[in-house]
């Protein structure tokens, strides 16, 4: 059965409530990297979109007719209680979800903790070594 929530119009706390608990369990599940399909009425679940770009489109554009009970399915869905999705229609892709979920996780790790220490490395070493040449250039030929 259908929550309530999706009947209401789209501004409405309810709606706006659903759609939340939608993307806080549907992304774990399905996303690949940053982005997941999104079932918005424009993209059909045929783009791929970040996390808060799904939101905004749920929001704006409404939900594809086609994946409206998804949707709902998936906001009413506890994710730690795996086993209520191998009932529904998605199971026969939770193996796949899953180990695109842990892809998800490793990668998510990898963006926040290496990338920007390596890049401010990088940027640093950068910098000393414009200012070492700089004090070479001018202690030669300014002395
Ligand atoms: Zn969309």
């Amino acid at each position: 059965m259908e929550p309530d929530w999706i009947g209401f119009p789209r501004y409405s706390k309810e709606y706006v409530r659903g759609i939340k608990a939608f993307v806080k369990n549907a992304f774990p599940l399905f996303c690949v990297g940053e982005e997941m399909k999104c079932p918005c009425k424009i993209c059909n679940n045929q783009n791929w979109h970040r996390r808060d770009v799904i939101y905004d489109h749920l929001i704006y554009q409404g939900p594809s007719l086609l994946h409206v009970q998804w949707i709902c399915e998936i906001s009413q869905t506890k994710v730690n209680n795996s086993t209520d999705f191998m009932n529904c229609e998605t199971g026969t892709e939770f193996g796949d979800n899953l180990q695109a979920m842990f892809n998800c996780t490793s990668k998510r790790f990898q963006n926040v903790e290496d990338g920007p220490n390596t890049e401010a490395k990088i940027f640093f070493r950068l910098v000393t070594t414009i200012s070492r040449l700089q004090q070479f250039f001018s202690a030669k030929f300014f002395d």
